[in-house]
């Protein structure tokens, strides 16, 4: 290696040294290479790593189910009648809403679907649903589904809006424009909070004064936001929000999903729900009586008893954050993410482009590459970079994303990321 590389080597390892959370990452398995040694794991985005405490708090609970049984609902540390109650304070807290505007429940594409039951609700000339163009395929098929459901057709009805030229990055203005023009045939707008190719964090607040401004509902998807970015979905005035809990939560692969229905609709007797048992008031769920009576607020959407085993990570998870702090998770996190692109810059800047947004507030942890080459190029590359144990992911058609979490990536990850591109593309 020559002078100036050992240099900022050293660079790296000294910003680990004064990152306040690096001890954070002891908390975390990191996937091992077949030498033994730790990954460059840069997937958080796709999979978060186990927390070390998972596997004892899964062993409580199968624990708690071999002492006390049945009674386990109601005895125990944690009894599972009311464990949805132990994660809706820390789970709001995350994406600032109140305690009962949330619920932990089913997997993000079923909790689309509830959402959407209860909030598109076609009517006269307003039936139209707005998404972005190239969403996440499981959110297109589910609203597509959803027009079908209402005999409607997706032609018509499903609207996806494309950023204006040929950037990767939507402007708002693009969306409040056709609702300026449009509003009053739209019912609906579905939106990601961050978009998983691009790594664009949108103005969440922004879009629902638009869509409410023009009569329609606004929910978000945050499968790539939460635990990512800071969010207020009380202010930000959304109707309802789903997310999973297997990407930034680290919960563990299917973990259950996340939902948020704003307080002004938990009591409305007005939306179509679909129910189950467990969506009725506590005090009244045993009494085992033919009529619903709803819990309150997004209470009212569970339908069944909660899986208590795929639940106990959640808690473990949770209970990382409220220690770390979401605030300085993100500070680390905008720090790592800028160093990253830096380096990309300065060493990688006639072979590979960065597609995400460059300013802080328009993106979370993740940038997303293209090498500049072609695709093949890239994939190559990637194809590369995980057989030696470098682990980011692949988007088709052309994308390479980079996630380095602040949970447990340091910048030395990075440093070594950039480097080792630079070796695989022939550059050093
Ligand atoms: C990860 C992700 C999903 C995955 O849906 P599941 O129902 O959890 O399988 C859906 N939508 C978006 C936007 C995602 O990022």
């Amino acid at each position: 290696m020559n002078d100036i590389l050992e240099q900022s080597h050293d660079e790296a390892r000294e910003l680990d040294r004064h990152d306040a959370l690096s001890d954070f990452r002891e908390h975390f398995w990191i996937p091992k290479k077949t030498d033994g040694s730790k990954q460059l794991y840069f997937c958080g985005n796709s999979l978060g790593l186990q927390p070390k405490a998972v596997k004892a708090a899964v062993l409580d609970e199968l624990t708690a189910w071999q002492e006390l049984g049945v009674e386990g609902h109601f005895r125990g540390q944690r009894p599972w009648l009311s464990y949805n109650d132990q994660l809706r304070g820390p789970m709001s807290e995350l994406i600032g809403a109140k305690p009962h505007e949330v619920v932990v429940m089913n997997s993000l594409t079923v909790n689309l679907h509830l959402m959407m039951i209860s909030f598109y609700q076609p009517q006269g000339k307003r039936k139209k649903i707005l998404i972005e163009h190239q969403s996440f395929p499981s959110d297109r098929y589910a609203v597509e589904s959803q027009i079908r459901m209402h005999n409607l057709d997706p032609n018509e009805c499903l609207v996806e809006i494309a950023p204006r030229g040929n950037g990767h990055t939507l402007d708002e203005t693009v969306i409040e424009d056709y609702l300026a023009e449009h509003g009053e045939q739209v019912a609906l707008v579905l939106w990601p909070g961050v978009q998983y190719a691009s790594g664009q964090f949108f103005d969440l607040q922004r879009i629902a004064q638009s869509a409410h401004k023009a009569g329609a509902l606004c929910g978000f998807d945050l499968a790539h936001a939460v635990g990512n970015v800071p969010l207020n979905l009380c202010d930000s005035g959304v109707d309802f929000a789903v997310w999973c809990t297997y990407k930034y939560l680290n919960a563990g692969m299917g973990a259950v999903a996340g939902c948020f229905v704003n307080e002004r609709h938990g009591e409305s007797e007005s939306l179509k729900r679909l129910h189950g048992w467990w969506g009725t008031a506590p005090e009244s769920r045993f009494l085992m009586e033919p009529d619903f009576v709803p819990a309150s607020g997004a209470e009212a959407w569970v339908m069944s008893n909660p899986p208590i085993l795929a639940m106990a990570p959640i808690r473990v998870s949770l209970e990382l954050f409220k220690q770390a702090g979401m605030t300085a998770l993100h500070e680390k996190s905008i720090a790592m993410t800028a160093y990253l692109e830096q380096l990309i810059h300065s060493e990688l800047n006639d072979s590979i482009e960065i597609i995400t947004p460059a300013q802080p507030g328009r993106r979370g942890c993740q940038l997303s590459l293209r090498v500049l080459a072609g695709r093949d190029a890239g994939r190559a590359l990637f194809e590369q970079l995980e057989k030696a144990g470098t682990i980011p992911d692949w988007r088709e058609p052309d994308l390479i994303r980079v996630a380095p979490v602040p949970f447990y990536n340091r910048f030395e990850d990075c440093w070594l990321f950039v480097n080792q591109v630079k070796t695989l593309l022939g550059k050093t």
